[in-house]
């Protein structure tokens, strides 16, 4: 098994929310400047909504202008996974939760100084807690 957490997809669809269950297990995307996080500016961290395990940090998010929560980098290297994604007919690096393997967003090569990266991350894959 590649991650540590594994739960069956009926598990999955009884503990997270409809919107959480289509953005992290099935790969959806929420709309644009819709998620209850993109214009939070409060310090703390910011955890997978499915596991809880510690993903970005307030200190590391910023202003993109996307629609969408942008850090420019995660908490450790090793707290999310890339994978090639071709849906879609674009060239995109995906964003996954190390620990769940649940999807988070895409990571572009647009983002600011020191990493040069933007992660582009759902709300609905997050979980806010305040410092
Ligand atoms: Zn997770």
């Amino acid at each position: 098994m590649k991650y540590e957490v594994n739960k069956s997809e009926e598990e999955w669809k009884r503990e997270l929310t409809p919107e959480e269950y289509r953005i992290l297990r099935q790969k959806g995307t929420e709309r644009a400047f819709t998620g209850a996080l993109y214009n939070n500016h409060d310090k703390g961290t910011y955890v997978c909504a499915a596991c809880g395990e510690p993903l970005f940090s307030s200190e590391t998010k910023y202003e993109s202008g996307s629609g969408w929560p942008s850090f420019y980098q995660p908490l450790k290297k090793e707290s999310v996974d890339r994978e090639e994604d071709r849906s879609h007919g674009m060239d995109r690096t995906e964003v996954l939760c190390s620990k769940c393997g649940g999807h988070l967003g895409h990571v572009f090569p647009d983002g600011p100084k020191p990493t040069g990266l933007r992660y582009c991350i759902n709300s609905a894959s997050l979980k806010f807690k305040k410092e």
